[in-house]
């Protein structure tokens, strides 16, 4: 287990940060709010970077501090620990969020930075008449965090649309992966670790823009009619295994409903764990844990999380 930081303002490592323009940096700050599960400890550094020279600057220094990093897009897909996260938790910002599109024989061509939210692009690629996208309606992450979890739904997914990713690495480099240097599989990109992803070239199909926004409304009405509102979650918590669908599974072995003090498995979708309002990460740990142990003793099938896990915790 990593000790707290000593986090202050006077720190060697603040001292360097502050020489760095283009960051904003907040200590021992909370991280529930950046969660849509609204839960989560402190990071020791919360950093949010504006712009791509202030990246390259950043992440060697980190290194060099021997300081460990994690990323995070909008939060949709993590669970915070309660005690936080120890070191940096870098968030892209500022110029990450800009958005070009280019026409060329029916072909759209998107280049957009990581910090971009998808349901904006959604809406704007419907607005235009670009097809491809229209998947990723309600999906409430960022680019950098659908391109690292190769985000999907209704048949299709990320990569279906991904032409090439430009990413820093942790020396500072840039990189660059064509369509094919890349390897997806489901809800995985295997995009490299301890490297951030920066901007992400699509390719979207030219059609009409009635039917495009036609499609996003019906995707719409479908995810309203399956899936929990109301109380903050951070989507399907288990992938679902080869041939058969995690919530099935826990709702067949009774959990759907089941509360471990103000978690809950989704009385709507039982592969949704929802915040009753104040619960814990480690509650929605032993939820998660709960419906993997009776899965695999009822149905000898071994569910996998979804979710990724970020900060300190005291099991593997
Ligand atoms: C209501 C709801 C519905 C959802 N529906 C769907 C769905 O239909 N299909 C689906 O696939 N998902 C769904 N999700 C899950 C989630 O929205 C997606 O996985 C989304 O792509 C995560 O993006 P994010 O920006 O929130 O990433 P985060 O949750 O912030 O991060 C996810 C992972 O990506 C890493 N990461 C994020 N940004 C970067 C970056 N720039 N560089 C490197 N690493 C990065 C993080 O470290 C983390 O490991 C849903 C979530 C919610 C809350």
């Amino acid at each position: 287990m990593l000790a707290m930081a000593k986090v202050n303002d006077e720190s060697a490592l603040m001292r360097d940060l502050k020489e760095i323009p283009g960051l904003r940096v907040k200590l021992a700050e909370p991280l529930a709010r950046y969660a849509s599960m609204k839960i989560g400890g402190p990071a020791d550094y919360f950093i949010e970077v504006e712009r791509g020279a202030a990246l390259a600057q950043l992440l060697p220094l980190l290194k060099r501090h021997r300081t460990p990093i994690c990323f995070l897009g909008n939060g949709s897909n993590v669970l915070i620990s309660d005690r936080g996260v120890r070191g940096a938790v870098i968030r892209l910002a500022g110029d990450f969020k800009r958005a070009e599109w280019q026409e060329e024989g029916g072909v759209a061509w998107l280049e957009v930075g990581a910090a971009c939210a998808l349901t904006q692009l959604v809406r704007e690629a419907a607005r235009q008449g670009y097809a491809g996208l229209e998947f990723a309606e309600g999906i409430p992450g960022t680019v950098g965090g659908a391109l690292v979890m190769n985000a999907g739904a209704y048949g299709s997914e990320f990569e279906k649309i991904v032409d090439g990713v430009e990413g820093v690495d942790s020396d500072g480099q840039a990189i660059r992966y064509s369509r094919k240097e890349m390897t997806f599989t489901y809800r995985d990109s295997h995009w490299p670790a301890g490297a951030v992803v920066t901007r992400v070239r699509m390719r979207l199909r030219k059609e009409d823009a009635a039917q495009v926004s036609s499609k996003v409304r019906a995707l719409v009405a479908k995810r309203k009619s399956s899936q929990p509102s109301g109380y903050p979650n951070s989507g399907s918590m288990f992938r679902n295994p080869p041939g058969d669908f995690a919530g099935r599974l826990i709702e067949a072995v009774g959990l759907k409903g089941k509360r471990i003090g103000q978690a809950q498995i989704s009385e709507r979708h039982a592969n949704f764990i929802v915040n009753l309002g104040g619960a814990k990460a480690e509650d929605v740990r032993r939820l998660m844990e709960l419906a993997r142990a009776e899965v695999k003793k009822q149905f000898a099938v071994e569910l996998a999380a979804e979710v990724r896990r970020l900060g300190e915790w005291d099991v593997e």
